[in-house]
């Protein structure tokens, strides 16, 4: 059901649904879910003078709302968090990191299992660890087990195809079943006692040991009986550096939230057999969700995509959801998750901890933020512009004598890269190599789309000194954007004439603009070009990496075009010919031993 905000009787239903906001041009800012519609949204309109300015300031660009009907709670938790998916409203939050943390694998169906490092969760039989707070966590974990259990450390690709074993082997970090017939069982019991590790049972693991220890001693068996040791010293050293904070060894995650006018911040503390693991810190901007529903929101999201659910999870405030909340992860966890809010006691004390962490992170993003639009503003103020530039896009070229040429742009908002707004481009119309036509080319497709290019730059930056500017200068002016966005050029130092410092040029002005004692927005500047020609010149040799790759196909004498129309068809990469034994290209029509065999050293 549509219905216009202005309009004070609603006529919205009193039953349990989602609502979705939309602003004037029709797109949908925000989606909510209540167990009364009619009370929920009223509450946006007819109380505003009880909203915070910034709710208020969201409030108002409503333009319209419609309310979809459910016949529970539980089904409109469902629907809401689908349509977040589906639509990410700006004014909701939403996960934006979703690349799953790292996990640790043990493929034990495999005759030698070993561990690797996942972010994919996969049901094929395999165990899962995690998910670790951060890369660094997961390879420092990975690095002592390592180091610890002689588990083998290749990947299974390569423990397929070894015919001898490696260094790991002759440091005696391997017992290099690659090669050996090494009993099984034996190297099953290491595998449990990785498993013992990661799963936090290290009582019982040191436990294992010192009486494995202690019969080694007694059979006089003292070199085995010093291995043993060595081992108990690791793992104790390990457990050293972790901090025990709950006395119960129980698993749990604890979820804090802080915010400031700018910025939310939700803090996840894991704690797995009582140990703290790690801290994840998620910032969110923008939100007409209030403390409740983003705790609500998060737990969605996030125990939706991790492996692993505790059986307890903390929260910083009374949720009126907790128990939907709590059947939906019975659905996804197959057990009781319990929601609590403590008030007191050890739990207390944890949340608190967690509320700390999040107090202080958010303290550290706000002064960072501040010095950022400092620095904006004085840049803004140094080159005459009329407003701060808190949106930056730099352009650069990259070819080598014309092979392959690309472009890449970068964004910098309010000082910081925005990687997700990064554009490449590879050049189509200039036939021949001419840097100025690359960049006239590029700033057409960038800025050329009419409404389709918004969002436009405060501020337009290209690489290449003058000559570039002034190309930029003609493309905007022929675009009709000149009084839409600032371009500058940047210009490198020519050593040779004795020049010092980079050169930043203004369209009008004959000399580059002197910093003067502002180093610190040259540098900026700097930042972001360089940031620009990395991802330009990356994108170029991923481009030239493959275009030799095909002319290596094109070179070989007995591939022509229906060989290796065959051979695309059926590997669809080079990369994947190219991984392909002999027998596997030969497998193929038309492609005998003898061309598979020129295929592969071709490629080599
Ligand atoms: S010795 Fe063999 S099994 Fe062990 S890590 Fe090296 S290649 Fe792998």
């Amino acid at each position: 059901m549509k219905t216009d905000p202005d309009k004070k009787s609603f006529g919205v239903s009193s039953e349990p649904g989602v609502y979705l906001m939309r602003d004037a041009c029709g797109k949908i800012i925000y989606v909510g879910k209540a167990g009364n519609l009619k009370k929920r949204i009223g509450s946006y309109f007819s109380r505003q003078a009880q909203l915070d300015i910034k709710t208020r300031a969201l409030v108002n660009k409503i333009s319209t709302f419609e309310t979809i009907i459910t016949r529970t709670e539980k089904e409109a938790l469902i629907l809401e968090s689908n349509l977040i998916k589906r639509h990410k409203p700006r004014y909701n939050v939403i996960l934006k990191d979703d690349k799953r943390y790292p996990s640790l694998r043990l493929d034990i169906n495999s005759p030698y299992p070993n561990l690797t490092i996942v972010r994919d969760i996969k049901k094929n039989g395999s165990i899962y660890f995690g998910p670790f707070a951060s890369s660094n966590a997961v390879r420092e974990t990975l690095k002592i087990i390592n180091k610890t259990f002689k588990l083998r450390k290749c990947k299974t690709k390569e423990f397929k195809k070894r015919s001898r074993p490696c260094l790991n082997f002759q440091i005696k970090a391997c017992f290099a079943p690659c090669c050996f017939d090494v009993d099984k069982s034996a190297y099953h019991e290491i595998v449990k006692e990785v498993a013992m590790f990661l799963n936090g049972r290290t009582s019982d693991l040191i436990c294992k040991i010192k009486n494995e220890m202690i019969s080694a001693a007694k059979a006089q068996s003292f070199e085995q009986a010093a291995v043993l040791r060595d081992k108990l010293f690791a793992i104790e050293k390990t457990l050293e550096k972790q901090v025990v904070v709950t006395t119960d060894f129980k698993d749990r995650d604890v979820l804090a939230v802080a915010g400031s006018p700018e910025h939310y911040l939700i803090t996840l503390m894991f704690i797995r057999k009582g140990r703290l693991l790690g801290i994840r810190h998620y910032s969110f901007s923008e939100t007409m969700s209030d403390n409740a529903e983003m705790i609500g929101a998060f737990i969605t999201q996030y125990y939706e995509k991790t492996p692993f659910i505790p059986n307890e999870i903390l929260v910083p405030i009374h949720l009126i959801d907790a128990p939907l909340l709590e059947d939906w992860l019975y659905i996804l966890k197959g057990e009781k998750v319990n929601i609590l809010h403590p008030k007191r006691g050890e739990k207390a004390r944890l949340l608190n901890m967690a509320i700390k962490n999040a107090e202080d992170r958010l303290k550290d993003q706000t002064a960072s933020d501040v010095s950022d639009m400092d620095l904006l503003s004085r840049l803004c103020k140094r080159l005459k512009m009329e407003r701060v530039p808190l949106r930056i896009e730099c352009f650069d070229n990259s070819n080598i004598s014309g092979t392959e040429p690309v472009a890449g742009m970068v964004v910098f908002e309010k000082g910081k890269p925005k990687r997700s707004s990064y554009r490449k481009y590879r050049i189509k119309t200039v036939p021949k190599q001419d840097d100025y036509a690359y960049m006239a080319e590029v700033l057409k497709r960038r800025y050329g789309k009419g409404a389709k290019s918004n969002p436009y730059p405060d501020m337009l930056m290209v690489d290449g000194g003058k000559g570039q500017m002034n190309i930029a200068v003609s493309v905007i002016k022929d675009l009709k954007l000149d009084s839409y966005f600032e371009v500058i050029g940047i210009a490198k130092k020519d050593e040779k004439s004795g020049e010092k410092e980079d050169k930043i040029y203004k369209p009008g002005r004959v000399n580059p603009i002197n910093f003067g004692r502002e180093g610190d927005l040259l540098l900026f500047l700097q930042r972001i070009r360089d940031e620009a020609h990395r991802f330009a010149i990356t994108f170029h040799r991923k481009r030239r990496g493959k275009a030799s790759l095909y002319s290596a196909l094109d070179a070989i004498p007995s591939v022509g075009k229906k060989r290796k129309a065959i051979l695309l068809k059926h590997f669809k990469s080079i990369k994947k010919i190219r991984a392909a034994t002999i027998e596997e290209l030969s497998a193929l029509p038309g492609i005998s031993h003898a061309v598979a065999r020129s295929v592969k050293s071709a490629l080599k």
